[in-house]
């Protein structure tokens, strides 16, 4: 017959309600005492409150329904009073005649589990804490991202304002010198390339007397004004310069003599209703077409021609627009 003491793990058996009837050595160096003090007492004693819990709501239920349940993962009250993690499994023995229902519970020690489990509970943790700072320095790499980008367009907007500002004219907001340069370069087709556009070179009449009779302020308020209305007088595709003092350049590309003549008539009408303190404001135009292919400076010969142009304006009387010849440098082949 073999001994209880000779089986090579924990076991007990005890009656159907769970008071111990027999308790091997093994499972005695685990919970404490000898068996004559566990023989009668009920398991409970073995239990702390969690696990007991566990007996009453299932294991007992099971085992007197299944007849046996298997690797169960509860807690044995230790010899030193401390918790043992252990697994265990139990089998019911029906009741005989002669012989009383009982439970054999075969008990293993679960340390190395429980050290598992333990250990899986501290990664995750720290893979949750890991993902959490992920997500807060991706968050926090996105804003920066945001920021640069907003910074990237504003740097963006501002030079292009600087740039805007370096081709304007602070007192009339028309563009400058500068502006019509480029314009008149990026214009310019390829060498051989036939092409046509007109230059009318606009000077105020008689300037001078507004600024002595009506002071410089005076003065500039008619510059702002006629900026106006040779900016209305002209086409969308025309660039509208003030060159400089009290004179204005309109750079009509594309335009021919027939265009450009009917541009300053309506220029000339358009100066006309203006008024300042001394009376009625004219200009004297300077005007010059360009037909052909490409040449070297354009627009300084453009600007020569013209200035021509508008001398002879001036020494014919005035408020009147002077064709320039063509140059013999520009004239078409
Ligand atoms: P002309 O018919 O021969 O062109 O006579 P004018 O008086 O217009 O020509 P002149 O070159 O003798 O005078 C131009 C005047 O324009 C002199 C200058 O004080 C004035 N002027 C130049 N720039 C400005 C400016 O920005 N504001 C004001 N108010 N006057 C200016
Ligand atoms: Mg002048
Ligand atoms: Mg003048």
């Amino acid at each position: 017959m073999l001994a209880v003491d000779d089986i090579p793990c924990a076991m007990m058996v005890t009656d159907a309600q769970g008071h111990v009837l027999r308790i091997n050595a093994e499972l005695l160096q685990i919970v404490g005492g000898c068996e004559s003090d566990w023989r009668g007492r009920s398991m409970e004693h073995l239990l702390p409150p969690a696990s007991l819990l566990f007996a009453q709501c299932y294991i007992f239920p099971m085992l007197h329904h299944e007849q046996r349940v298997k690797e169960l993962y509860l807690q044995l009250v230790g010899a030193d009073g401390a918790t043992v993690p252990v697994m265990l499994n139990a089998t019911r023995r029906p009741a005989a005649p002669g012989s009383e229902a009982s439970i054999v519970w075969a008990v293993f020690v679960a340390l190395e589990r429980s050290r598992f489990e333990a250990e899986l509970i501290r990664a995750r943790a720290d893979a949750e804490s890991l993902a959490a700072r992920l997500a807060a320095s991706s968050e926090q790499v996105e804003r920066l991202n945001r920021e640069l980008s907003e910074r990237a367009r504003r740097v963006e907007l501002r030079n292009q304002e600087l740039s805007e500002l370096s081709l304007t004219d602070p007192l009339t907001g028309l563009k400058n010198r500068r502006a019509l340069e480029l314009s008149v370069h990026a214009w310019q087709p390829a060498a051989g390339q036939p092409c046509v556009g007109a230059l009318l070179l606009v000077d105020v009449d008689h300037f001078k007397r507004v600024n002595d009779s009506c002071g410089h302020a005076e003065g500039d308020r008619v510059l702002v004004a006629l900026a106006q209305r040779l900016r209305a007088c002209a086409r969308t595709t025309d660039l509208v310069v003030r060159l400089g003092g009290e004179e204005f350049v309109l750079w009509l590309p594309g335009a021919d003599d027939r265009v450009a003549q009917y541009v300053a008539g309506r220029l000339h009408q358009g100066v006309r209703e203006l008024h300042t303190p001394l009376g009625a404001l004219s200009v004297s135009v300077g005007l010059t077409v360009w037909h052909g292919p490409a040449a070297g400076d354009l627009l300084s010969s453009l600007l020569r021609s013209a200035d021509k142009a508008l001398y002879e304006a001036k020494t014919g009387g005035r408020d009147r627009t002077v064709c320039a010849a063509p140059l013999p440098e520009l004239a078409q082949s």
